[in-house]
């Protein structure tokens, strides 16, 4: 499967139509951004290492019975996915109070949830991707009805009570993540972009290192390290 037209470049993903129309190709960047883009740099093998993790990921989910986009990975920094109708929606949950929760509503950084909060941000740059509640995303007809925004806290949940355990053991906390989602040609949502240390938060149980993009959004070095850490801490059986 070839790459064809470039469609849409993102911050940190070209997309690419194939000569499938149901199928595109995610080219994954070398480049890091954070603050609405206004913190910018590069890291060599930063997209390998993301699509790498994603794909590992994503087979996990779908042996559990998420539906995801993911096809296949092609070769280092290609994955070849479902075409989907993408759902505005950034879908967040958190297990540990941080990085924004923490900022709007002072609950300390570091508190252990009482609960699994599930967020939704509506995917808009120009506005800075602000918070939204259900009857925002239905005015705004990010979805057509109630049931389909009670779909997305369900699945992003179930995704939760697999990754959170899986990541527990292998030494690392889950503290939050963002997921989106998409429409197939069926119409079923099914789960898409990416899951990496680019949209996760992980903790490292033993010593509290932050193992993610926080790395480069707090100026602390060594992000491919630790993301190189995550991906074999995955691969470890
Ligand atoms: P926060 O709202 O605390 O900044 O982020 C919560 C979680 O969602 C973090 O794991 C963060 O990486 C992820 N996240 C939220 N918004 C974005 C976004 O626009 N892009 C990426 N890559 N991750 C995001």
């Amino acid at each position: 499967m070839e790459k064809r037209e470039l469609i849409y470049e993102g911050k940190a993903k070209k997309l690419f139509t194939t000569d499938d129309a149901n199928l595109l190709i995610s080219e994954f960047k070398d480049d890091l951004t954070a603050f609405n883009g206004e913190k910018k740099s590069s890291e060599a093998g930063k997209g390998a290492l993301n699509n790498k993790i994603s794909t590992e990921l994503f087979k996990l989910l779908a042996e559990d019975g998420i539906p995801t986009h993911f096809v296949k990975m092609l070769d280092d920094n290609h994955m070849l996915h479902k075409r989907t109708d993408v759902i505005l929606i950034e879908v967040i949950v958190r297990n540990i109070a941080t990085g924004s929760l923490s900022k709007n509503l002072g609950i300390k950084d570091g508190t252990v949830l009482p609960f699994t909060l599930v967020e939704f941000d509506y995917k808009n740059d120009a506005l800075g991707d602000p918070k939204l509640n259900d009857q925002h995303a239905l005015i705004l007809g990010l979805v057509k009805y109630q049931d389909e925004l009670d779909k997305l806290r369900r699945m992003a949940r179930e995704i939760n009570d697999i990754l959170k355990p899986y990541f527990a053991a292998k030494g690392l906390n889950l503290v939050d993540f963002k997921l989106e989602f998409g429409k197939d040609s069926s119409g079923n949502i099914i789960l898409i972009d990416e899951i990496s240390p680019d949209n996760c938060r992980f903790w490292d149980m033993q010593s509290g290192e932050k193992m993610d993009k926080d790395r480069f959004r707090q100026g602390l070095g060594g992000l491919k390290m630790a993301y190189e850490e995550v991906l074999n801490r995955i691969l470890s059986k």
